[in-house]
């Protein structure tokens, strides 16, 4: 086998979305390079990238990454991004309610024109930084989603995300 189908060998779309400065380019970079640059660049329109994680049951999940730009300037392109995508990851900064505001907008945005079986993670990062958080559990139990706080900078939960992720996929029949 090896086909696109393949149960053992999955290939999935993974979309990125969130405000602006919440850690969406630096949580790619760590999970795929392992790397933490302090000085990143600002997403311009949506980047890409691709990761292959084997499970535990010797499954292969390859995540093809869109990491999308926050600003508002590109709001209008992010359906080019979630269409068709089987996970998507919503992140926002503990620090910041104003994100985490932002990051509900998405959720509904994805409920209303997302893949009826999307897989949906909610995502606190910044985690390192001790300041007053905002908590997405309660939100995400209620919207049937995933939650974990994670770190960039200190790579925190970010392996742990994308497993969880990749353990919750629907698995195409054998
Ligand atoms: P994006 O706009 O969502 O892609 O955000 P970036 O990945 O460009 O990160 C925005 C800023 O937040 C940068 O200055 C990063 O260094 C910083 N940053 C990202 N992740 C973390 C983290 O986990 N902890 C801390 N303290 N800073 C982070
Ligand atoms: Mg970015």
């Amino acid at each position: 086998n090896g086909g696109a189908n393949d149960p053992k060998n999955l290939k999935v779309k993974l979309v990125l979305l969130g405000d602006s400065g919440v850690g969406k380019s630096c949580i790619v970079l760590r999970f795929v390079r392992g790397q933490f640059d302090p000085t990143s660049k600002v997403t311009i329109g949506a980047s890409f990238l691709s990761q292959t994680i084997a499970l535990q049951d010797s499954t292969t999940v390859k995540f093809e990454i869109w990491d999308t730009a926050g600003q508002e300037r590109y709001a209008a392109l992010a359906p080019l991004y979630y269409r068709g995508a089987a996970v998507s990851i919503i992140v926002y900064d503990i620090t910041s309610p104003e994100s985490f505001h932002k990051a509900k907008y998405w959720v509904k945005e994805l409920q209303k024109h997302g893949s009826p079986d999307i897989v949906m993670a909610l995502v606190g990062n910044k985690a390192d930084l001790n300041e007053k958080r905002e908590d997405g559990i309660d939100y995400a139990e209620k919207n049937g989603m995933y939650f974990i706080e994670t770190s960039a900078k200190t790579a925190d939960n970010i392996n742990q995300l994308f497993e969880e992720i990749a353990k919750r996929l629907p698995r195409p029949a054998p």
